[in-house]
């Protein structure tokens, strides 16, 4: 692709230097273009440079993907072969019959090069999407521009000069108005490009100055080459600066989505950072609601327990009370049945108890029994055996697996240790003597608790009426 651009570049150079050096050679042709050699010389330079200045817009055009860049080197290639005609060189060193493209000739490239200049502007602004008045009011121009070519081929020489000026004044001056319209945001631009058409606008009145003042045509010529020059130069400077903001832009873009992209980073490790957190809150909230759960539930069985206990338990001897020994005697009953084991049950009363109230007080008889409570405690030594406090002095002490001899052992034993046992309270001694009644259940027919319960207590009565501070074995098959 470069290369051949480099070559049409390298053909174009050929043909115009030649067609140059052919248009001197038919210089009497047209009496009006000039044939000095310095002229000859400053259209060299003039074509060398064009060429050079196109390649330029050429490669930045490549360089920076831009179409307008491209439409410029069209511009340059066809104002400076525009420039040439204007200053001697004709196109009939290709078309040679052609009188009528001679005619035109000088029309036509300064017209297609406005055309040019005219896309150019629209390209560069981007005017279709942004200034659709300017947009149409410069596609008008060059429509006009462009039907003005073959007409021109019936117009004589000075008026032709005229019609040719007077179109590149009215291009120059939409042009101006354009770029005053263009957005501020798309015209950052737009000083330097009024500036060249304002040079442009300049070098045409001077110009029409020189014309009217019948200068000639060489000092025209030149005065169109130096305006050509300050244009190409202040067009070069015009992309220079278009392609710094373009890398500008581009630095600032990328600074932007490195800060976006830093930003993003730092939100999203903030993020972390506060998930990690809420992370954390939440585990450690949990652990303290469990631990306040189970403390609660340790609370709660505590005080289950202590229930259970103050239900269970009689607050004055710390023996089991009268609803643990219904419950008790029901389970225990049901087992001896089932396991076929002997069930004993002692009832235990104080004789005379009234007495001791009615002698030492209440509170020495409060310590009476918290004292036969203890001592009953004390000789109940299989973990199976429960003593209970079933009314006021009255004692029921269930024996579990063991029969009659056993627990008559343990009655005869109570009352024994009864009648060693001394009671201090007040300073005063205090003896007390109890009597037992037992009752053995070894799986009789048709008995229940409740029978159980009725044999023993007759027992109880019957060491009671046969002189107390005895035992009493009381038989299931009487009841
Ligand atoms: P016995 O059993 O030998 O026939 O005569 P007793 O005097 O013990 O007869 P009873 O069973 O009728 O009397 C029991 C007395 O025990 C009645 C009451 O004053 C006393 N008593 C009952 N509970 C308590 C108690 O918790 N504390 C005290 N201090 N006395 C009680
Ligand atoms: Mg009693
Ligand atoms: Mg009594």
């Amino acid at each position: 692709m470069g290369n051949s651009i480099r070559t049409i570049i390298f053909f174009l150079i050929a043909t115009l230097t030649s067609a140059t050096a052919y248009g001197q050679g038919l210089s009497e042709i047209d009496v009006v273009k000039a044939s000095s050699i310095f002229q000859l010389h400053i259209q060299h330079i003039f074509i060398g440079s064009s060429l050079i200045l196109a390649l330029m817009c050429l490669a930045w055009a490549r360089a920076l993907r831009s179409y307008s860049m491209a439409i410029l080197a069209l511009f340059f290639a066809i104002k400076s072969l525009g420039v040439l005609v204007a200053g001697g060189v004709s196109l009939l060193v290709l078309f040679t019959d052609n009188t009528y493209l001679l005619k035109i000739e000088n029309i036509l490239f300064t017209n297609v090069a406005n055309i040019i200049l005219l896309g150019f502007t629209i390209k560069f602004f981007e005017l279709k999407a942004q200034g659709k008045t300017s947009y149409q009011l410069l596609l008008c121009l060059a429509m006009a521009m462009m039907m003005t070519i073959p007409l021109s081929a019936f117009i004589e020489a000075t008026s032709n000069w005229y019609l040719i000026s007077f179109l590149l004044t009215i291009c120059l001056v939409a042009l101006l108005y354009v770029t005053i319209k263009v957005p501020k945001s798309k015209g950052r631009l737009t000083d330097i490009f009024s500036m060249i058409l304002l040079v442009q606008l300049c070098f045409n009145i001077c110009a029409y100055v020189l014309f009217y003042g019948g200068y000639s045509a060489q000092i025209l010529n030149i005065v169109d080459i130096v305006a050509y020059w300050f244009m190409a130069v202040m067009v070069a400077y015009l992309m220079g600066r278009r392609f710094y903001f373009h890398i500008q832009d581009e630095k600032l873009a990328q600074q932007q989505v490195l800060k976006s992209l830093e930003t993003s980073d730092l939100a999203q490790q903030k993020l972390t950072a506060l998930q990690q957190e809420s992370q954390e809150q939440l585990e450690s909230r949990v652990q303290e609601r469990t631990l306040e759960l189970n403390i609660a539930l340790q609370e709660l069985e505590e005080a289950n327990q202590e229930l259970q206990e103050k239900n269970t338990l009689d607050e004055l001897s710390g023996l089991y009370n009268r609803r643990y020994y219904d419950q008790k005697i029901l389970a225990e009953f049901r087992r001896s049945r089932r396991n076929l084991t002997p069930l004993s049950i002692v009832m235990v009363d104080i004789d005379h108890f009234k007495n001791v109230n009615d002698t030492y007080g209440h509170l020495a008889g409060d310590k009476c029994i918290v004292e036969v409570s203890r001592m009953i405690k004390s000789l109940l030594r299989r973990s199976t055996d429960v003593g209970c406090r079933y009314g006021g002095e009255e004692f029921c002490l269930i024996l579990p697996e063991t029969d009659e001899k056993g627990a008559l052992a343990l009655a005869e034993e109570i009352c024994e240790n009864m009648r060693q046992k001394q009671i201090i309270s007040n300073d005063k001694c205090i003896k007390l003597t109890v009597s037992c009644g037992v009752t053995t259940y070894q799986q009789e027919k048709d008995v229940t608790p409740e029978i159980i319960f009725e044999s023993v207590d007759k027992a109880l009565y019957k060491a009671k009426q046969t002189g107390r501070d005895r035992v009493q074995v009381g038989l299931l098959s009487e009841i």
